[in-house]
């Protein structure tokens, strides 16, 4: 059977801890965050799956993005995939990945969390700029000068209607 781990990407891949070429990529980050989440990866050469956190910025927590990365997991494990260990730098989210999987029935699957302990990464929720080698990759053809200043300025996607 397949076996892999599972990465957080804060204080986990951002402090040096890579997937190898099998492993998957869950974040509490939300899927609002992937264009600049997808070019900081690319740029370490990090090419893997991403799960994305389904809820909106502003509308998650420490909490819900370890309950959608217990839930990422379950999945992949009736999906038929041996999951090892997955890499977590924030307690909170540790014990909700923990709980969401306790009381289920996995088989032979026991998967680890494996908490990763420093204080170099800001654990609330932080928004990331785009690299700014990478801005003009995800620039549409035609897009109108205001729209890409804007683009360039706060260094995230255009939101819906802009
Ligand atoms: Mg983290």
């Amino acid at each position: 059977m397949k076996s892999i781990n599972t990465f957080d990407i804060d204080g986990v891949i951002t402090v040096g801890l890579y997937p190898g070429p099998n492993d998957v990529i869950i974040t509490g980050r939300s899927f609002e965050e992937a264009p600049e989440t997808y070019a900081m990866l690319h740029s370490k050469g990090i090419n893997n799956p991403v799960y994305f956190n389904p809820l909106p910025f502003d509308k998650k927590t420490r909490k819900s993005s370890g309950e959608h990365k217990g839930m990422v997991i379950e999945m992949l494990i009736r999906a038929g995939t041996q999951v090892g260990i997955h890499f977590e730098d924030d307690e909170v989210q540790k014990e909700a990945i923990e709980a969401h999987l306790d009381h289920k029935f996995f088989g032979n699957n026991q998967v680890k969390v494996v908490h990763i302990v420093h204080d170099l990464t800001e654990k609330e929720n932080v928004r990331h700029s785009m690299p700014p080698h990478f801005i003009g990759d995800i620039i549409p053809a035609g897009l109108p000068a205001v729209a890409i200043e804007k683009l360039t300025k706060n260094g995230t996607a255009l939101q819906p209607g802009e």
